[in-house]
């Protein structure tokens, strides 16, 4: 493996030690800073070499070393994943202008992911300061205008705005403004891409959950995850979709 993906999966790996504090503590209100990370069974500190990502969880096999109840698997899980998603962007993008903005998206996208899966909400903290920064971070890509950023803003938001207008509050807001930061990281063409593949595995996978009796007609399914997927995969390979869905309507 070469060095650059491979030093971009370490730092993903430490964002994502510092991501599952953000995903704790964040729907709590509390302080991102102080104290320092606890068992959240025992309340016993722990210690920096007890922190390390992923190695940690393996070295004390999923346990707290002080009272011995299992650590959730969503530790080890967003580490990993931050670590391969900002591995896959040194490789996709290089060490460019694009690569910068690509890992804060991707490190927002993971924190609301975990965040609406475990409570149901998308913080406005992380979504809203995620418009300016991707309105911001076109100013200087190359990827990308300003002005694609905000027909991209006025796209996801917009039309989620339609849709909670139209279902009278069925979908949330949270959402919609999920979908405005993705459009403002990824343009307007590269929103619907996300939306569509959004929309589309959401909708696959609520149906196999309701034929398969694990949810009934009346339980949310999150619909956060779905689209963070959709601007993951539009991302790296939205304008490639884009071509290939086109090119069958010649
Ligand atoms: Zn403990």
């Amino acid at each position: 493996m070469r060095l650059a993906p491979l030093a971009a999966f370490v730092l993903g790996a430490v964002v994502g030690s510092f991501l599952n504090v953000v995903i704790t503590r964040l729907p709590r209100r509390e302080s991102l800073v102080t104290p320092a990370s606890r068992c959240p069974t025992c309340g016993v500190p722990i210690r920096w070499s007890d922190n390390v990502p992923l190695l940690s969880y393996l070295w004390l096999k999923g346990r707290c070393r002080a009272c011995r109840s299992p650590i959730g698997w969503r530790y080890p899980a967003v580490e990993g994943l931050t670590g391969v998603l900002f591995a896959l962007s040194v490789a996709h993008f290089g060490v460019t202008p694009a690569l910068l903005p690509a890992l804060l998206f991707l490190s927002a996208l993971v924190a609301t992911t975990a965040i609406d899966l475990e409570h149901q909400l998308i913080p406005d903290r992380i979504t809203l300061p995620g418009v300016a920064v991707g309105i911001l971070a076109s100013l200087v890509s190359p990827r990308l205008s300003w002005l694609d950023s905000l027909l991209g803003v006025v796209t996801g938001g917009g039309l989620f705005f339609l849709v909670i207008l139209a279902s009278r509050g069925g979908m949330g807001g949270g959402d919609m403004k999920l979908a405005a930061m993705m459009g403002a990281f990824l343009g307007w063409k590269l929103t619907l891409v996300a939306l569509f593949v959004g929309v589309f595995s959401g909708g696959v996978v609520a149906v196999a959950l309701l034929v398969s009796g694990r949810r009934g007609r009346k339980d949310p399914v999150p619909f956060g995850p779905f689209l963070a997927l959709g601007a993951g995969l539009s991302l790296f390979w939205g304008d490639w979709l884009l071509r290939w869905y086109l090119a069958g309507f010649r």
